[in-house]
């Protein structure tokens, strides 16, 4: 018999259903399916899929374990690379990552590597919730501190080394809850928050400390920090500040940013309004411009908030959007209305201030743009009128200029973001930087991959090799 070309499909929520709930869509796999999808895995000894994964995850080797039914030795090798395994077994874009490069992919589909490290990370979680908790080897203490600004996937990653080779590590927070974009950007149906939850008691037993509701640029600057007996400090603060368009009419009542708009629904509850005190407005027409995770992220969201027509406005073709192509296909499935190259230019408000109307231009592809996208340009004429009660504009982020402009010294470049060398150090001695505030609005496995760097460099650093 050979080797099945076509993965093991993943059973969904079907769209009727879950556009009118907050569930997880993807159900995840079974035993079953799960031993079928790992039995295509050709267990290559060049194995590309390894490089392609931006933690180099020994993906044969857990796949092989899988196999065999060893479910708690798959689990610990994920772990020697990545110890958020049910988040990017769920959030990743493998299909640009180790995905794209599985040999399996030259003759069918690549291996469901991502369906196939949630199904081992969930079982993982399936045991903790029986008090069965394994965590890493950790080296003796070393008896320095390490402060770690943020606890995003950048921060929380380079906890765990630093908390793994010995230091003594506490993560600060701005928000009151921790995991970054994992908890106030990313919504319950794609990553459900008793995950990250879980995921923190991990970081805990490991002996990270977090303090939560601590802005350091205002609470606490790096300098205080430092003089409190952080040797060394990761700044890990993600790019959370919105872009708008400046456009007329932007500042009309009933346009959010997809950042508000989200934190209000996750970290805030909005959606369990009035058991959580959180606000929101309900649109029911709502149009959600751009075309990336975030934007789908917003549109489904609020299409599961009540919206009757949820449009996706977007000024290249579907082909560009940079979100991910399951989530482009899930919005589509659940009626979400691209109204592609096509831009907003200016909003419509009636006599209380409140948005009516999203004024909106055609667009067509021009030539090739410095991110290797084709340019849209607008079609002259061709404006018309969308009557919408609210907007969301998710059109990206920059990062926050709060601990730049009260850090002495930390050099910035475009658009906010902190400059590091080749071992993630800051212009500032002692300060090293990475994920998202490094390199603008990227992924959370780059983040992962980030702080994993940075502490092996603040490891050097602490030891005087740097
Ligand atoms: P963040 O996750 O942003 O974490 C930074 C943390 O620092 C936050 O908790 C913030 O509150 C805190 N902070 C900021 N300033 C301070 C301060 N001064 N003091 C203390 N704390 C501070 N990526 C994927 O791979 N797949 C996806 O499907 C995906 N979907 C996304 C959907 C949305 C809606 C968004 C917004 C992003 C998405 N991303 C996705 C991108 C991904 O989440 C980010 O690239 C990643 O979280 C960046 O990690 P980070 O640790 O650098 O920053
Ligand atoms: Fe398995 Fe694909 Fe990796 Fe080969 S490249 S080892 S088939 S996952």
């Amino acid at each position: 018999m050979g080797i099945n070309k076509k993965s093991v499909p993943m059973r969904e929520q079907p769209p009727e259903q879950r556009k009118h709930n907050f569930l997880e869509v993807p159900l995840g796999y079974s035993k079953e399916e799960a031993t079928l999808e790992a039995q295509r895995c050709l267990q290559c000894p060049t194995h590309p899929c390894v490089d392609g994964c931006p933690v180099h995850i020994n993906i044969p080797a857990f796949i092989l374990k899988i196999r065999q039914n060893k479910l708690q030795e798959a689990i610990d090798i994920i772990h020697q690379s990545n110890l958020l395994p049910a988040i990017t077994g769920r959030v990743c874009p493998q299909e640009d990552q180790c995905q794209a490069v599985c040999i399996m992919g030259n003759v069918g589909d690549p291996i469901s590597i991502g369906r196939l490290e949630r199904y081992v990370a969930d079982w993982e979680l399936e045991n903790r919730k029986k008090g069965e908790v394994k965590i890493p080897e950790k080296l003796p203490p070393k008896n320095k501190k390490v402060a770690i600004i943020g606890s995003g996937p950048a921060g929380l990653s380079c906890a765990a080394d630093l908390a793994k080779m010995g230091y003594d590590v506490t993560i600060f927070e701005g928000f009151h809850k921790t995991g970054g974009v994992l908890t106030y950007g990313i919504p319950e149906f794609r990553l459900p928050k008793w995950i990250v939850e879980e995921e923190k008691k991990f970081f805990e037993k490991l002996g990270v400390k977090f303090e939560t509701d601590v802005l350091v640029g205002r609470t606490i600057t790096i300098k205080e920090l430092m003089e409190n007996g952080f040797e060394a400090v990761f700044i890990g603060t993600g790019a959370g500040l919105p872009r708008f368009m400046h456009i007329p009419g932007e500042n009309l009542d009933g346009i959010y940013s997809a950042n508000e708009f989200l934190t209000r629904v996750n970290l805030m509850k909005a959606y369990k309004f009035p058991e959580y005190d959180t606000p929101i407005k309900i649109g029911k027409r709502v149009a959600v411009i751009g075309g990336g995770n975030v934007a789908m992220d917003a549109a489904r969201t609020a299409l599961r908030l009540g919206a009757e027509h949820v449009f996706l406005v977007y000024r290249r073709s579907r082909k560009e959007m940079p979100a991910r192509e399951e989530e482009i296909a899930h919005a589509e499935e659940e009626g979400i209305e691209f109204m592609l190259l096509t831009n907003p230019v200016r909003y419509i408000g009636d006599e209380k201030g409140f948005v009516k109307q999203a004024e909106c231009i055609k667009m067509k592809l021009g030539e090739e743009d410095a991110s290797g996208r084709r340019r849209p340009i607008p079609i002259e004429g061709s404006e018309f009128k969308l009557d919408v009660d609210q907007v969301i504009v998710a059109i990206g982020t920059t990062p926050n200029p709060i601990i730049a402009k009260t850090t002495e010294g930390l050099k910035t470049g475009r658009h906010g973001v902190i400059e590091v060398d080749e071992n993630m150090q800051t212009s500032v001695k002692g300060v090293f930087a990475g994920g998202d505030i490094v390199t603008g609005a990227a992924t959370v496995i780059t983040a992962m991959g980030a702080g994993r760097k940075a502490a092996a460099s603040i490891d050097k650093y602490l030891r005087g090799e740097l």
